[in-house]
């Protein structure tokens, strides 16, 4: 494993702040991989610290108004990129019909981290553990980019990630806000973790979405990227309520697509048997 030395000070880049996107974007396409993104900083500042990333120029997209807007249509929830997670969880609309999210929101961190967090920064950073990945991916979210070169790009979220720490952006993209489609009447969700104290990422992470239409469910934590596991055909298809039975069929179609990893949080073995018991609990929640 790679020794990983924490410097007390940063390294030495420059720091600019546009105060539009069109500015941004303009810098990004003049620096590309010599630039890296600010937005909260949380994730950012570490990797500075540790010297894993040496950009010439940091952009700061905190002093965007276009990029911190929230909009609610009858369609779809947009959500600017670097809206603070704080101010995300007031809107009344997260809680009444976006629950899963509003769940991983209110337990991301802390509540000093969530000040300066935004949501955007989470995805921007592709931990297999991003809490807000599960619920985004069964909430059918769709991420907005742009770049100077191209324009204007829509992704599905369960696109977005393509390993560790790894997504589709290419260097002189900035994702601009997260669509999300209203829920028809009588959808449900549900967001639940496991974690050893606020301050930890999650061990597994669970979200859950069931309406008459379509069930499925999302994990982080348990292989390179979030994964989303489409199980409609068990439950909607066959509506037989949740017994052990059911669940043990549900738990064996699960089991061979979750990869999770040995590592300092967790054993494997000790992830799949929280896997297990998150999932029973949140499918008879969501289902009930
Ligand atoms: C003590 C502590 C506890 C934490 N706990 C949790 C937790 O419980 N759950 C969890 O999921 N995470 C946790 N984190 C990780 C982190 O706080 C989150 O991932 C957070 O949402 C990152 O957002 P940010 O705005 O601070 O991102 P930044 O640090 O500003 O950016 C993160 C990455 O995304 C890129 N980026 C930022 N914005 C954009 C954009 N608009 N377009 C393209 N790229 C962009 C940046 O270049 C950078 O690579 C924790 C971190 C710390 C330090």
């Amino acid at each position: 494993m790679k020794n990983i030395i924490s410097y007390s000070s940063l390294p030495k880049f420059n720091l600019i702040t546009p105060s539009s996107l069109k500015e941004a974007l303009e810098l990004l396409d003049q620096y590309k991989n010599e630039a890296q993104l600010l937005a909260g900083g949380t994730d950012l500042l570490i990797e500075l610290r540790h010297r894993l990333i040496q950009p010439k120029v940091v952009i700061n997209l905190k002093m965007i108004p276009e990029l911190q807007t929230i909009r609610i249509t009858e369609q779809e929830l947009k959500i600017g990129a670097v809206t603070p997670i704080i101010e995300v969880l007031t809107i009344p609309i997260i809680k009444e019909e976006y629950l899963a999210l509003y769940q991983s929101l209110a337990d991301l961190a802390d509540e000093i981290l969530r000040y300066r967090a935004t949501i955007g920064g989470n995805i921007g950073t592709s931990s297999p553990a991003a809490d807000s990945a599960a619920s985004l991916y069964v909430l059918d979210a769709q991420i907005n980019i742009s770049s100077l070169a191209k324009g204007q790009r829509t992704v599905p979220i369960n696109q977005f990630f393509t390993g560790v720490k790894r997504n589709l952006l290419s260097s002189d993209e900035i994702i601009t806000s997260i669509s999300i489609p209203r829920p028809k009447k009588g959808s449900r969700s549900s967001f639940k973790k496991m974690k050893r104290s606020s301050e930890d990422l999650a061990l597994v992470g669970v979200a859950c979405f069931h309406n008459e239409k379509k069930t499925c469910l999302s994990y982080t934590a348990m292989a390179p990227t979030p994964l989303l596991i489409d199980i409609t055909d068990n439950i909607v298809r066959e509506k037989k309520e949740l017994d052990e039975a059911k669940f043990r069929d549900i738990w064996d179609i699960i089991t061979p697509i979750l990869r999770p990893i040995d590592d300092i949080r967790a054993s494997k073995k000790y992830r799949m048997h929280m896997a297990e018991m998150i999932t029973r609990t949140i499918l008879k929640e969501v289902l009930e």
